[in-house]
């Protein structure tokens, strides 16, 4: 392994805190979820459709998953951290899109204007998409363990997974907020709430990965390039 480039003071006390904050707590999302479902039925009445329903249960069952991870991650004394303004700007869409907007779209009318119909099977494919994306999502997590971060850094006891859903795939949890994001357009009926998200998640993805990458190379070397040879990003690669 590679001698990795301390990080500074200014660095380590934002990382400390990590990309979260301190303050956040689980009870915050678990009460977002209960507003946003209260407003949902207050205002849809005998109209409501399960298919949202399950949206907002996908998201609080995802939050669920990664907190353990979150608080876990507070501890972790960082080395390298290489979050920028772009990488909290793209992170910030994110919630947007995958999170806020959809919200949005459930408690109020603010939206309506911009719903769509699908067919009647549409939202079974975007359940079952669902399922999916969070079993991938909760492997990911057990397999990364405490060197899971929510955004580009490296702390000091980490070491390269290459175990589990990461024997094949380096990127297993982005592939399950792939499924994610292509769910939601399929449950939240809505042209600013289901699109949004995929746009948003596609452009931290594009923009994000090769700045992973060139961070996990810089810090395992050899380690790395040799583990890049026999996996895919999102799909195990093809024996030759
Ligand atoms: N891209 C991975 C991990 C996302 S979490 C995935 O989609 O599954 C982001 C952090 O995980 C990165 O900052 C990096 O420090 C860490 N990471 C990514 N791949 C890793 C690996 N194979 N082993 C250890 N840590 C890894």
């Amino acid at each position: 392994m590679k001698p990795i480039e301390a990080a500074s003071a200014a660095q380590r006390s934002n990382a400390t805190s990590g990309v979260y904050g301190d303050r956040l707590r689980f009870w915050f999302p678990v009460v977002l979820f209960v507003l946003v479902v209260g407003a949902y039925c207050w205002r849809r009445g005998d109209d409501w459709r399960w298919y949202e329903l399950v949206w907002a249960v996908a998201s609080l069952v995802q939050a669920a998953i990664r907190w353990p991870h979150v608080q876990a991650n507070r501890v972790n004394r960082v080395r390298l951290q290489r979050v920028d303004r772009r990488e909290q700007w793209l992170m910030f869409l994110v919630f947007l899109g995958l999170l806020c907007l959809p919200m949005l779209a459930l408690a109020t009318p603010w939206f309506d204007a911009l719903n769509y119909r699908l067919p009647h099977w549409a939202p079974w494919v975007g359940t079952a998409m669902m399922v999916a994306s969070l079993i991938y999502f909760h492997r990911a997590h057990a397999d990364l363990g405490r060197h899971w971060s929510p955004s580009l850094e490296v702390h000091e006891e980490h070491r390269l997974v290459t175990q589990g859903v990461y024997a094949r795939v380096r990127h297993p949890m982005y592939a399950s907020i792939w499924i994610f994001a292509l769910a939601q357009p399929l449950l939240v009926h809505n042209w600013l709430a289901g699109a949004f998200g995929v746009l948003a998640f596609g452009l931290l993805y594009a923009l994000r990965v090769p700045r992973e990458e060139a961070l996990m190379l810089d810090v395992f070397g050899d380690d790395y390039r040799a583990y890049m040879q026999r996996t895919g990003r999102l799909w195990p690669r093809r024996p030759r």
